[in-house]
């Protein structure tokens, strides 16, 4: 469960961690930077469920193959969600080659690397499997400065068919869960990334609208944004013997 340390991810690991071991992997292992909230690992063993914690950067494919390998320990890896993934805003223009590289690292190579590792796994123990990814409403929806991440999102649906028609014939499921707005905090900002990029990386451009203050309600149907919970089943679905083969 890659990115399970916050938001949707910490939600999802939670409901897998009622039915099986999980791994929680992520770069950060506190939710919440005051370290109040108790780590998802340590929220699923509360439960009486089998966890761990594996810090791994999802940007770099051998860390993710490593992982792969250290849930042999568990019996192999029966369900892979890849989910972590990070937001940047920019205009188009003033895109940094930097920030460009970043978000397609994490939420394609990143999203890639944990579908190849996961089958490999699958495949080398000649068993069936489930792997879920993340996409996003951005999969198919254009926005204003949204260059970096609807593209990101869009691959990530491409690589999940792609995936899904390599795969079908081994009894490997491969889904995406496309999510609209979600109550998380995803996109409040990554220090590192700021500090790295300076200038060239535009976080609220003047020339773009400002989209944390924009009305989004009104054009939400149910007329509110979706949580965490709302989305879980969604993940376990496709991963449960209730699925639609
Ligand atoms: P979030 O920021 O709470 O969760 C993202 C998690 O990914 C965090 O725990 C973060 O530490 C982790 N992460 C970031 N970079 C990583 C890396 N390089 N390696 C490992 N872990 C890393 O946000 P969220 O809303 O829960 O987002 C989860 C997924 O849902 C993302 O892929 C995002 O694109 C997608 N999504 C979110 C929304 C939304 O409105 N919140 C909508 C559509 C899709």
């Amino acid at each position: 469960m890659t990115g399970g340390t916050s938001g949707i991810g910490r939600e999802v690991a939670r409901r897998f961690g009622e039915a099986g071991a999980v791994i929680v992997v992520d770069i950060r292992e506190q939710p919440e930077e005051d370290d109040e909230s108790a780590p998802t690992h340590e929220l699923i063993e509360d439960n009486d469920g089998r966890a761990e914690f594996i810090e791994t950067d999802v940007s770099d494919p051998t860390d993710v193959g490593a992982v792969v390998e250290a849930a042999r320990e568990f019996g192999g890896v029966g369900v892979m969600v890849n989910n972590a993934g990070i937001y940047r805003e920019a205009s188009l223009i003033e895109t940094d080659d930097d920030a460009f590289d970043q978000v397609f690292a994490i939420n394609v190579r990143g999203v890639f690397a944990g579908c190849r590792a996961a089958a490999r796994d699958m495949l080398e123990r000649e068993e069936p499997g489930s792997i879920v990814n993340t996409a996003s409403i951005s999969s198919e929806y254009a926005q204003v400065g949204h260059s970096m991440y609807d593209a990101s999102k869009g691959a990530v649906m491409m690589l999940t068919r792609v995936a899904a028609l390599e795969l079908a014939r081994y009894d490997i499921r491969v889904n995406a869960v496309a999510p609209g707005i979600i109550e998380t905090t995803f996109g409040d900002g990554n220090p590192d990334f700021d500090r790295e990029l300076g200038d060239g990386f535009i976080l609220n451009d003047a020339d773009l609208p400002d989209l944390n203050a924009r009305e989004i309600d009104p054009e939400i149907p149910m007329g509110r944004t979706g949580t965490p919970d709302d989305l879980a089943g969604s993940y376990l679905f496709p991963s449960s013997d209730e699925r639609l083969d």
